[in-house]
């Protein structure tokens, strides 16, 4: 339609009439006409605007429903009332409710749109339209509420700021939330801040404010940008305290590093600590690994009872202890070892170091009837002698055997150890190198059921070795093996072929199929194709796949600077559509703002937080926790190692998705599962 100026200025003069802001489209939407009333309020000429689509004025987030109301008014008379953000000449938004009426004319129709101006009474609606009953609401919220501008300064606040932290309101406002921040989180806060203010969604992050009595408090703070909204025109922040989450990883963390006997670190965390050493320095002398195995402790048990054997232990790390420095780490490996590390060893420090183990642990101890005497056997490895840090530990397991037999000249305990370790390497790798299962290599599946009804989901895929010298082999027997030899690749690729060609002739297709993955098959170049090149082989969808980590696993990367590969390889594979899952949560590290981290989407809690569950109320308070979390988080919760009846009602209560155990099924032949687990889906019954 053309624009004809008598017509146009007519059209102008009567929409004059109206005293409300209105304008007049043609069917394509650009302006035939415009009120002095709208023209001041957008603050601009009317000569401007004449044939253009004005829709640069509407919010971005309105023009869907401005368009769709236009569409559908093109046959009616009267549009229904809509109500959209109209840019105002002084920059801001103003709320109007626009209401549209079609006007046939000799050059097609056009719709005139006339709005009133909300803005104000909304705002005085929701201030004082029932002042009472909204400001109980928000003082009672348990969260902090408050409402800060652009630049970050606080405008309103709910009372709990006094309660909780106990800032004096009138202080508060007016002032920039950061100010209350602890000193060295609030240059993050403020960027975490001018982020906010920038985006459109709801940002998410955590900070910690000083309480007025100089205690630190932890939140999770959620901010809902505003600014934009006429009615609010702030950023609407809440935070939760989030103390009690803190406390519940901090306490997961001591669980899962310490020894209980002893206190001291357990293998999880020297693990961890040795990872790190080797992140910063590989160079020798930059540390001494010292591997610690008591002679004589055995008769100590066999004589005077366990309880006295503990007790000796508990004594002996502590005199571990007395004689580290604050960077060295004592930690026990189970049984009768322990290992010590202590930083900057040179030959001279390490024969130092372990005369002086040597000399703690052969002091006398008393167990109260009676004096008991064991001894040490120090084996010592430099931090040059392995690139990671299990083989580390074997370099100092070999040198302490090498002194127990040069000490007694004859065996002494685990006298194959070495011997046998080479062999079964060696058997290993010819194993993968030819036909693996003809060597005996298999996968067995282990049976994951859902709590509620007992219904299969899936299976999990665990490895086992039937070893033609030594008989049916377990993980623990060689997978840390198949590590140190680099041979933990190919273990793993013969792994999800084998894995991944069983669930394929699974005959309910609604099954998931779970299978490990090392640190160092997730870190190799070509982790993610090999995983999807299987899947694609067998012809399984990728969502009936879920790979299984360990944070262990990735944090080990991190510490081997590669945790940016291990993560972007889970990525990969989710947006592939293949399901992830963190497996022996508890531990590890677990931290949930960790976990978080990760693109996974199931949490496996780990098997001895389910045993202890219904003994232990500790434990069942972690379990309760970690899941209510985790759903918090949106992840999944499956339950290992289930093997009572008891455990499995608590679990339910508790409300965990998914359960794997003995209770269930215990690890299989992948035959077995086939025929016990994956039935047919019902079939349509057929007419004969
Ligand atoms: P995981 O992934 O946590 O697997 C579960 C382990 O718990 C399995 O031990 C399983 O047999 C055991 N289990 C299941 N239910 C119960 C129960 O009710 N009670 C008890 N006491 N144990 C139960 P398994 O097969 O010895 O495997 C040990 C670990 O070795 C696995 O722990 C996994 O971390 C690793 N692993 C196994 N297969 C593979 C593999 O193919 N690749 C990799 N990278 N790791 C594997
Ligand atoms: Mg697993
Ligand atoms: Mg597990």
């Amino acid at each position: 339609m053309t624009i004809d100026p008598h017509a146009t200025s007519a059209l102008c003069d009567a929409l004059d009439l109206v005293a409300d802001p209105a304008v007049a489209v043609d069917q394509d939407l650009r302006v035939v006409g415009a009120n002095r009333a709208l023209i001041e309020m957008v603050g601009d000429r009317l000569e401007n605007w004449l044939g253009e689509v004005p829709l640069d004025l509407v919010h971005a987030d309105d023009l869907p429903i401005v368009l769709s109301s236009f569409t559908s008014i093109v046959d009616k008379d009267f549009g229904t009332p809509i109500e959209i953000r109209l840019r105002h000449g002084s920059g801001g938004y103003r709320l109007m409710e626009l209401v549209g009426a079609t006007h046939p004319t000799d050059e097609g129709h056009i719709v005139v749109a006339t709005m009133r101006d909300l803005t104000e009474r909304r705002r005085w609606e929701l201030a004082a339209g029932s002042p009472e009953r909204f400001r109980a609401v928000v003082e009672h919220a348990s969260v902090l509420l408050s409402l800060i501008d652009a630049n970050g300064i606080v405008s309103s606040a709910s009372g709990m700021y006094n309660r909780h932290l106990g800032i004096d309101l009138a202080h508060l406002i007016g002032s920039p939330l950061a100010d209350w921040v602890v000193d060295h989180e609030r240059d993050g806060f403020r960027a975490a801040l001018a982020r906010a203010a920038t985006t459109a969604r709801t940002s998410v992050f955590e900070a910690s404010f000083e309480h007025a009595d100089g205690r630190v408090i932890p939140y999770q703070l959620s901010i809902a940008n505003l600014l934009d909204d006429p009615v609010v025109g702030g950023m609407i922040v809440s935070a939760s305290d989030i103390s009690a989450r803190r406390a519940l990883e901090a306490r997961l963390t001591q669980l899962a590093t310490t020894d209980p006997l002893t206190g001291v670190a357990n293998r999880a965390a020297l693990v961890t600590d040795l990872a790190g050493r080797l992140a910063v320095a590989q160079s020798p002398g930059a540390f001494g690994v010292f591997f610690i195995d008591l002679d004589r402790f055995k008769p100590v048990n066999d004589l005077h009872g366990h309880d006295a054997g503990d007790t000796v232990l508990a004594i002996l790390s502590q005199r571990l202890n007395g004689i580290a420095r604050a960077d060295d780490l004592v930690a026990r490996l189970g049984g009768d070892e322990f290992v010590m590390v202590c930083r900057g060893v040179d030959e001279a420090a390490a024969n130092a170091i372990s005369r002086r183990i040597e000399d703690v642990i052969a002091q006398p101890v008393d167990i109260g009837a009676a004096t008991v005497q064991v001894f040490a056997s120090v084996g010592f490895a430099d931090s040059g002698a392995a690139t990671t840090a299990e083989g580390l530990l074997a370099e100092a397991d070999a040198s302490m055997y090498r002194v127990k037999q040069r000490r007694r000249g004859r065996y002494v305990g685990s006298q194959l150890r070495v011997a046998e370790r080479r062999e079964l390497v060696s058997d290993l790798r010819d194993a993968l190198r030819g036909d693996a299962v003809a060597a005996g290599l298999r996968v067995w599946l282990q049976p994951v059921v859902r709590l509620q009804d007992g219904s299969c989901h899936g299976a999990e895929a665990l490895v086992r070795w039937e070893h033609p010298a030594l008989g049916l082999l377990s993980p623990a027997d060689f997978l840390s093996l198949a590590g140190e030899a680099g041979l933990d690749v190919a273990l793993g690729r013969f792994v999800i072929d084998a894995a991944v060609a069983a669930a394929s002739q699974w005959s309910d297709r609604s099954l998931v199929l779970a299978v490990n993955l090392s640190a160092g098959e997730l870190t190799e170049p070509d982790a993610v194709r090999a995983v999807l090149d299987a899947l694609d082989r067998h012809g399984l969808a990728p969502d009936r796949l879920c790979v299984e980590i360990t944070e262990t696993t990735v944090l080990e990367r991190a510490a081997a600077g590669q945790r940016v590969t291990a993560i972007t390889a889970l990525e990969h594979l989710e947006a592939a559509g293949v399901r992830v899952a963190i497996d022996d949560f508890g531990t590890g590290y677990s931290s949930l703002v960790h976990v978080r981290e990760l693109p996974a989407s199931v949490l496996k809690v780990d098997r001895s937080f389910v045993h202890g569950m219904c003994d232990d109320r500790a434990d069942f308070g972690i379990v309760a926790a970690v899941i209510a979390l985790a759903h918090s988080v949106g992840m999944r919760v499956v339950a290992e190692g289930v093997e009572t009846e008891a455990q499995r009602a608590a679990l339910g209560e508790l409300g965990a998705d998914l359960g794997q155990g003995y209770l269930f099924g215990r690890p299989m032949p992948t035959d077995q599962f086939a025929r016990e687990w994956s039935t047919p889906a019902p079939e349509l019954e057929q007419a004969s």
